[in-house]
């Protein structure tokens, strides 16, 4: 057997007074992370300053001390803030040239698709480091740059708008590190258990032995206002022996949960809903007080919904939760639109209504007023009418209002896919 290559593990900077600010969230960090461990390469350190040569220079100093292997995303644009090129270049001790190449090519590019000379500006973007190799840009105009030294330590310059940075990721860095031997044969490759229903710390319990059992693969749990996902990861030699290895261990994390497995990877609630109703010819309606069309909007989001999906109503107001769902102004004031027999006549009148053969209805407190003692925010009666069939649940929901509505409707959809489901359910938390 032979020693498996260590995978090469590089620095990611990512530059810009935004993202410091808080105004951008970074997404190329993570997007960097996916595409290179698809190489086998690891991000070892992930790093953000601000536009200020002094800063991005230390950065990336330390970085090279460290690691040798250092890809930054921003400040590679036209305007003043953008510093990231002569700033690396200088630590390189390197001077900054104008390559007459990349000026004819932005030059045309302006001609062609603006109609207008490049401006002055633009002319910045076309210097580079003297003995830099280009990163061609087919997506902008910023081009990215490598630079080496003669130790072999380098550093990869990719803009930071986002569309750019994935393509030139695509079109040139993976090639290029690939083309060096990135990861030695390592890849990352990963699969995820989604399961909804079940806390974070009881799934732990439940897979505490079991979850040791996984010889070289790593058990994440990502918990999120869906549910809490169970990601596998492999580190090894790429091809079918990491797969299969993830796929066994995937299946014995889905018998070891159950039914609170309701999907993988990047599966959504609301499409695997649809498609057991579709299965079974099902008819959906709803009929959304506190998460005023959130439901609609999940099921409407899936291509193809319109053989499944009905339609429903907003019933924010108690009028409208009377005038239209048949909502009895006595069982109103008697309960409040917060309460198991709203819920239920709001889902079997969507379901009549709208000739449908299930209706969901959701009613709750989402905040951050209008709390009680009895019913204190996050409070949510959810009902499903499965052809005259009632059921309703009552759950509380933490978090804020946003969290609590996104929680209310994967609770909703979830309370349907057990409903419909062939499997037994454990009961709904
Ligand atoms: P720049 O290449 O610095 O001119 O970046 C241009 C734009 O890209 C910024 O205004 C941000 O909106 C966006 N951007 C820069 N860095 C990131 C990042 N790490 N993640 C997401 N967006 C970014
Ligand atoms: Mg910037």
């Amino acid at each position: 057997m032979t020693a498996a290559a260590v995978p090469i593990a590089v620095e990611l900077l990512t530059i810009g007074d935004e993202l410091l600010l808080g105004f951008t969230i970074d997404t190329n960090g993570p997007f960097l992370a996916r595409a290179l461990g698809e190489i086998g390469v690891r991000i070892a350190r992930r790093t953000s300053v601000g536009d200020r040569a002094p800063e991005i220079a230390a950065a990336v100093r330390d970085a090279l001390d460290r690691t040798g292997a250092v890809i930054t995303t921003g400040g590679l644009g036209p305007t003043s803030d953008d510093l990231t090129k002569p700033t690396i270049a200088a630590l390189f001790g390197r001077e900054m040239l104008l390559d007459q190449a990349i000026l004819e090519q932005m030059q045309e590019r302006w001609r062609t698709r603006f109609q207008r000379p490049l401006p002055e500006s633009n002319r910045q973007q076309a210097m580079l480091p003297a003995g830099a190799r280009v990163l061609v840009n087919r997506h902008g105009s910023a081009p990215g740059v490598w630079l080496e030294d003669d130790r072999g330590r380098w550093v990869a310059m990719l803009p930071g708008v986002p569309g750019e940075m994935r393509g030139m990721t695509g079109d040139e860095l993976v090639p290029l590190l690939r083309a060096r031997g990135a990861g030695g044969g390592i890849v990352i490759r990963s699969t995820t258990v989604r399961t909804t229903g079940i806390s974070e710390s009881l799934l732990a319990d439940l897979l505490a032995e079991m979850a040791r059992g996984f010889p070289g693969l790593s058990l994440a749990y990502l918990p999120g206002y869906a549910g809490t996902d169970l990601r596998l990861t492999s580190e090894s030699a790429a091809g079918p022996a990491a797969d299969a290895s993830l796929a066994a261990a995937a299946a014995r994390l889905r018998e070891r949960v159950g039914s609170y497995v309701y999907g993988e990877d990047d599966d959504d609630l609301a499409a695997v809903v649809l498609q057991l109703c579709r299965e079974r010819g099902l008819r959906l309606a709803v009929a959304e007080s506190c998460t005023g069309g959130l439901l609609g909007e999940r099921l409407t989001s899936v291509p193809g919904s319109s053989d499944v999906f009905r339609g429903g109503v907003i019933a924010y107001h108690d009028d409208v939760k009377r005038v239209h769902l048949d909502v009895p102004e006595a069982m109103l004031r008697a309960h409040g639109a917060v309460s198991e027999p709203v819920a239920r006549q709001m889902a079997s009148a969507a379901r009549t209504r709208f000739d449908a053969t299930i209706g969901i209805a959701i009613t709750g407190v989402a905040g951050p007023g209008g709390g009680s003692e009895e019913k204190p925010v996050g409070t949510t009666w959810i009902a499903i009418d499965l052809g005259g069939d009632n059921r309703a649940h009552r759950a509380r929901f933490v978090g804020g209002r946003d969290e609590v509505r996104r929680r209310a409707s994967q609770a909703a959809l979830e309370m349907v896919r057990r409903a419909v489901s062939s499997e037994p359910q454990h009961a709904m938390p």
